[in-house]
């Protein structure tokens, strides 16, 4: 006892003289990545620590400078994307003997922003330096749109928007972020774009509805900003995809969440919320910029009603998925996922199946299954259009959805019905008969069927 009371102050005194010899030594770039999305494109450079770094630009021809102060390249530079509307290339140096030099050749003047990451569970230090077009072209405006009491659900308050009925489309992860990742290799971020895909392509050929990709590239999104982007273009419906991943690879089955503020509705649904919400860490957000999208305050006004949408949206997706295949629980499961915070559009994420099951990982690589899950999701959606139809929509009133029934047009603020009849093509007398309307009195809300064209 007495001896250890000796030792260890001068164990401890070495440990801390061989620690700060570690921290004298150069950092080393294990790797470099770049992505392109279409606002910005990301550099991500993986470090053995923390680096200090100074980002300038050189004009004629256009460069970007990134100076790396005592650091290493133990890796090589990547190769551009040719269809990358910034980069042209990278190409690296040592500088004054013990630093490094990279230099972005450029196709324009970009504005930079540089950020570092933390380590997590699955990188190290990274350091991430974000390229816009200096004149700020192609850069995503988000915004933060006020809330009237009123705009709780469709049709008020809703200007600049197209007739159609727009379903949100949210590929989980991307980019930096794999997601989760099956034992064959498959990656979570490549099988919710593909599924995403072909829920676009369905979503869009149905009459009255447009279909918007959150994402559509390998490439990250912050979950507020996937919120921000359905928002801004006014979604009525936001789905968002995923394939869950369990220790157990028996875990089997598709489960459908909406947002929950209290409790998790299981153990489970918090562990699972918990580990989507770390995408923002991995995918490479800068939080230090503070700018709190989903200000409660802002939340309070509008959540409940548009929870209470989202679960009826959610029960629909459910059960068809119920119908495709096994369902790993029964009910729509609660959770506080992020990305399901918009406080006004109602908002569901869908775990398609296990990518740590091997048999669904599979699956999920077919495009056929693909497919069919996307299949599944739609008929959900459309369950969902058809018992709380939005402002302006067509729905088809046959049971089915067939195409075959009856068109359906419901009526919202500032429509008229000649206004109506011009848009489908009909006359005003034929809407009147077909309804057994005396006059043109009409009220937001109520229900007209349409006329084959007269
Ligand atoms: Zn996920």
């Amino acid at each position: 006892m007495l001896v250890n009371r000796l030792i260890s102050p001068l164990l401890l005194l070495l440990l801390a003289v061989s620690a700060q010899c570690v921290c004298a030594e150069q950092a080393s770039v294990q790797g470099t990545r770049v992505w392109t999305d279409p606002a910005k494109t990301r550099l991500v450079f993986e470090t053995s620590s923390a680096i200090t770094h100074r980002v300038f630009p050189l004009d004629d021809p256009d460069r970007l400078v990134i100076d790396l102060d005592d650091a290493v390249m133990q890796s090589n530079l990547p190769k551009v994307d040719l269809g990358d509307p910034l980069l042209v290339g990278l190409r690296g140096g040592v500088r004054g003997g013990s630093h490094l030099r990279i230099v972005l050749d450029l196709k324009q003047p970009v504005r930079a922003k540089s950020f570092a990451l933390s380590p997590n569970e699955r990188y190290g230090h990274r350091l991430v330096i974000d390229l816009t077009p200096k004149d700020g072209s192609s850069v995503r405006r988000v915004a933060l749109p006020s809330f009237p009491n009123s705009a709780v659900r469709k049709g008020a308050g809703r200007p600049g928007r197209g007739p159609a009925v727009i379903v949100a489309i949210d590929a989980g992860h991307g980019g930096e972020d794999p997601g989760a990742i099956g034992s064959g290799g498959t990656l979570e971020k490549d099988v919710t774009l593909a599924i995403a895909r072909e829920l676009a392509k369905l979503v869009d050929r149905e009459p009255g509805l447009e279909a918007l990709m959150i994402r559509d590239g390998d490439y990250y999104v912050g979950l507020q900003e996937r919120i921000a982007i359905a928002r801004e273009r006014r979604a009525d419906l936001f789905v968002s995809i995923h394939a869950d991943a369990f220790s157990s690879a028996n875990a089997k089955g598709s489960s459908v969440y909406t947002l929950s503020y209290g409790g998790a509705s299981s153990e489970a649904a918090k562990w699972l919320a918990s580990r989507e919400n770390s995408a923002d860490l991995i995918g490479g957000v800068d939080l230090s910029t503070g700018d709190d999208l989903l200000a409660n305050v802002l939340m309070d006004m509008t959540q409940n009603a548009t929870i209470e949408h989202s679960t009826e949206a959610a029960a629909m997706v459910l059960a068809n998925l119920g119908r495709l295949g096994v369902v790993h629980r029964g009910d729509v499961q609660r959770a506080g996922f992020a990305v399901l915070k918009a406080p006004d559009v109602p908002s569901i994420l869908v775990e398609t199946a296990f990518i740590s099951n091997p048999d669904e990982e599979k699956r999920l690589r077919d495009r056929g299954h693909q497919r069919e899950l996307a299949e599944a999701i739609l008929a959900g959606v459309l369950g969902y259009f058809r018992k709380y139809p939005p402002h302006g929509m067509l729905v088809d009133a046959s049971p089915q959805g067939g195409g075959g029934g009856a068109r359906e047009y419901v009526i919202g603020p500032g429509d008229t019905l000649s206004g109506i009849a011009k848009q489908h093509s009909v006359s005003i007398s034929a809407l009147r008969a077909r309804n057994g309307l005396n006059d043109d009195m009409i009220r937001v809300g109520q229900v007209l069927a349409i006329p084959e064209d007269s």
